[in-house]
């Protein structure tokens, strides 16, 4: 189990550098100033983010015959989120100082900063001045149509604050296109929005995220035992893309902390350098959702078991993960800087990062061993032809070897391929097409035929 208690202010640093450095993530905005909470990736941190959701939407929809998929808009009605409690209740307390002007979250006060010296939380330091907590509504609302009167209740909408609603506005149409039955999940990925408080620790705490979300619908008496078959496939989830099962933690979260509709609820946390914090919540929301969008539309939303004759609300129970603090949870599981011995018998550090080959922005590196030689480029080129289609490869032909394998190690590429005089046939017949493949964790290298690359590096990064 994570350790609670560490943090590691130092290797954060380094990991925020480095995915700033090599193209990970970029703030938003960062040409002028920025926009607090909101992040741009950059080109690898979009293919780990795409390989992460892919991998995800592989497992829990495309490989199971028991979950569809959904992608609803991000734009909400405000009755959708009159009914589901949102419009009403979606707000964390918030706290001013009147001192120096920031704002706090009433519930964090221990954990958040303040100017103040020698004072480290608000309300610490003697000129402190914090007003009593309020509540702070969290969405983000918006007017829809361009000729909509000011007041117009009807053209309000929100950017929505979770993936969840609309799979459960449209359940009645899944279920009724698509002919499931219970139990059956509905699967969804894609943006929310929250108007935080005070976004912090890099992407964990976003204004704008994307969530991975399941609505597993089932029959009341199965949802407590759903709820934990759920966490299982989950923790192997999380282990299947690098991230170890002792690297998390799990939090039963007790009577009085859960939602209060929810009869149980899992917090899969992990040991992220700046402490143990929520990656995914695995709630039994009950058939509490359902329900009040039957009572606010009027609509019956009730499913009816053709075995059994009955008629009912489902319950429900719900795997929230968040794409963004996965990425962030990749990104520092990944990361090492390892002493090395070199070539000359130097000791140096190499800064690698390692990705599960499924989940490497770059799949495989490709040098020809020197870029004069027309015959090595031609090679390397017709390789990197062959790969392209199946995989995220890189060309380079920039400086030494050992230099491009350190470029590749420090983004994390599992295995790199050299071209050189051996694969031209120039010392023996018997090592014609053929090409080294290093692999960068072990940093061992291997002989094999150019036509065996293929097939070898499909069934690796699967
Ligand atoms: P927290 O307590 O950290 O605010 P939450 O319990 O409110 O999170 P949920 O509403 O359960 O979060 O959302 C499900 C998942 O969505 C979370 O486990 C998290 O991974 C992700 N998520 C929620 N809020 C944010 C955010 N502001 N930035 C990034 N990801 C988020």
């Amino acid at each position: 189990m994570a350790d609670k208690t560490n943090t590691d202010p130092a290797r954060m640093e380094k990991i925020v550098s480095l995915c700033k450095r090599r193209g990970f993530i970029f703030q938003s905005g960062e040409l002028y100033g920025g926009l607090n909470g909101c992040w741009d990736y950059g080109p690898l941190g979009a293919e780990l983010k795409r390989n992460l959701k892919d991998y995800w939407w592989r497992k829990h929809v495309q490989e199971r015959d028991d979950v569809v998929g959904l992608d609803g808009s991000i734009l909400t009605m405000q009755q959708v989120l009159v009914a589901s409690g949102h419009v009403g209740g979606f707000s964390d307390p918030m706290v001013d100082c009147k001192t120096c002007k920031a704002r706090f979250r009433a519930d964090n006060l221990e954990t958040e900063q303040c100017k103040q010296k020698p004072s480290k939380c608000p309300g610490q330091a003697e000129q402190c001045e914090l007003t009593e907590p309020r509540e702070f509504n969290l969405m983000f609302q918006t007017k829809v149509g361009a000729s909509s009167d000011e007041n117009d209740p009807n053209a309000i909408a929100y950017l929505r604050p979770e993936t969840a609603q609309s799979i459960f506005v449209q359940y009645k149409n899944v279920s009724d296109s698509n002919r499931v039955k219970l139990p059956f999940g509905i699967a969804q990925i894609g943006k929310s929005f929250r108007n935080e408080i005070n976004p912090r620790n890099y992407t964990f705490r976003s204004r704008e995220f994307e969530q991975m979300e399941i609505e597993f619908f089932c029959r009341p008496e199965d949802g407590m035992r759903l709820t934990d078959e759920w966490l299982e496939e989950r923790i192997r989830f999380y282990e299947e893309i690098g991230i170890p099962r002792d690297q998390l933690h799990i939090l039963d979260v007790p009577d009085g902390d859960r939602a209060h509709y929810s009869k149980k609820t899992y917090d899969i946390e992990y040991a992220f350098p700046f402490g143990v914090q929520e990656l995914e919540g695995v709630a039994y929301r009950t058939d509490y959702d359902l329900k009040k969008h039957q009572e606010a539309s009027g609509k019956p939303l009730e499913y009816f078991d053709e075995d059994t004759k009955e008629k009912f609300i489902p319950h429900v129970v719900e795997p929230s993960a968040g794409c963004d603090r996965t990425v962030l949870a990749l990104i520092c599981e990944a990361f090492e800087e390892e002493e090395i011995t070199n070539e000359k018998g130097k000791t140096e550090t190499r800064t690698v990062m390692h990705f599960t080959p499924r989940m490497a922005p770059v799949k495989c590196g490709i040098f020809p061993l020197i870029k004069k030689n027309e015959d090595l480029v031609r090679i390397s080129r017709e390789i990197q032809r062959t790969l392209q289609p199946w995989m995220n490869v890189f060309y380079d032909e920039g400086g030494a070897v050992g230099r491009r394998y350190r470029r590749q190690d420090e983004v994390g590429t599992p295995f790199c391929i050299t071209v050189d005089f051996d694969t031209l046939g120039e010392n023996g017949p018997e090592q014609k097409d053929t090409v080294t493949v290093r692999e960068r964790d072990s940093m061992e290298q291997q002989r094999m035929p150019i036509s065996e690359l293929l097939p070898w590096l499909l069934e690796r990064i699967r």
